[in-house]
């Protein structure tokens, strides 16, 4: 038998939200929810999760909705797919980094497949949606036995492939909070080709008055075990005019936050090099782009 041939499992389609949450708690964290399927029906992932039932959310009705709400934000159902993220005309002027991340997505297909809640939920530190949200600031929704609770992105993912879901819980929506005539927002990725994952990608939101910057939220991925926020060079900028010797004090704050590895996309050293050198560019951007 070939070894791409995937593991044995019992398929669950659960009718609506509450049968979901009732399959979870039944099979007490033998079930791995299915979305899309571009990282759950990888071979190598699967395998190693071994799950003895897959749960999907395709007979779910009226999740896949991505709506931006004026004075709340973005609200993203869990059978959003990433391409939608390009098809609305308000994530573009609102939420750049987010549409930015959208587009240099993988390919159309994938797109097309792929769930942003899916690419939260996976928990790598190379998600590119994920990266943009959390720059971004938001919340994720979760549904189980006992009702909803909201997670702060800030706090969602604790390891690489470990978020703070329970067993039981469903994630059910992503939420992006208004931002403000202020805000500034801008994505990049370094990739070996455009259908890999990232080698480093980094996300910035600013809250900007002229040309200084009141707040900073920076994100980076590719540099440790899970997304991290770049707290000492957010610090850094809060306060600050954004001049060239300011950026040149970013970059070298950045790569001495981070802490990358080698793996088969690029090396420690590498990324660490180019850590600041992309910063820099995606502040630039953000603040060029508006
Ligand atoms: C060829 C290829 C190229 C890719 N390129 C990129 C890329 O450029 N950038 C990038 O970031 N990623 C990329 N990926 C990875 C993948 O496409 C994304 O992470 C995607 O967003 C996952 O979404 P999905 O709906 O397919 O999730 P799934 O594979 O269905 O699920 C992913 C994980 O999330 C969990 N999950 C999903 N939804 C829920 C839910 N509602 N509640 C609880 N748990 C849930 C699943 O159990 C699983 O652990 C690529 C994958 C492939 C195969």
């Amino acid at each position: 038998m070939s070894s791409r041939v995937l593991p044995q499992f019992d398929l669950l389609t659960p009718q609506s939200i509450s049968e979901a949450v009732a399959m979870l708690a039944q099979y007490q964290g033998q079930v791995a929810v299915l979305a899309g399927g571009t990282d759950l029906l990888v071979w190598n992932y699967i395998r190693k999760l071994k799950p003895d039932y897959v749960l999907r959310l395709s007979n779910l009705d009226g999740l896949d909705y991505l709506n931006y709400v004026p004075g709340e934000g973005l609200r993203i159902g869990a059978r959003a797919k990433v391409a939608q993220l390009l098809e609305h005309p308000d994530v573009a002027e609102k939420f750049p980094a987010l549409h930015q991340a959208a587009s240099t997505f993988a390919t159309p297909q994938i797109r097309n497949m792929a769930t942003i809640v899916g690419n939260v939920l996976r928990a790598s530190p190379a998600g590119d949606c994920s990266c943009a949200i959390l720059a971004l600031g938001g919340q994720v929704l979760l549904q189980g036995p006992g009702g909803q609770r909201l997670v702060d992105i800030d706090d969602f993912w604790v390891a690489y492939g470990v978020t703070k879901r329970k067993y039981d819980e469903l994630a059910v929506e992503l939420r992006i909070p208004e931002p403000t005539s202020a805000t500034r927002s801008a994505f990049i990725r370094m990739t070996r080709v455009h259908e890999d994952l990232a080698k480093l990608n980094v996300a910035v939101r600013l809250e900007m008055s002229q040309d200084t910057c009141s707040q900073a939220r920076i994100s980076m991925g590719c540099v440790g075990p899970t997304l991290v926020r770049l707290k000492q060079t957010e610090k850094l900028l809060n306060g600050k005019k954004i001049t060239d010797e300011l950026l040149q004090q970013l970059a070298a704050s950045a790569q001495d936050e981070i802490t990358p590895i080698d793996d088969q996309r690029s090396t420690a050293d590498y990324r660490r090099q180019v850590a600041g050198v992309i910063l820099r560019r995606v502040i630039e951007q953000a603040i060029e782009t508006h």
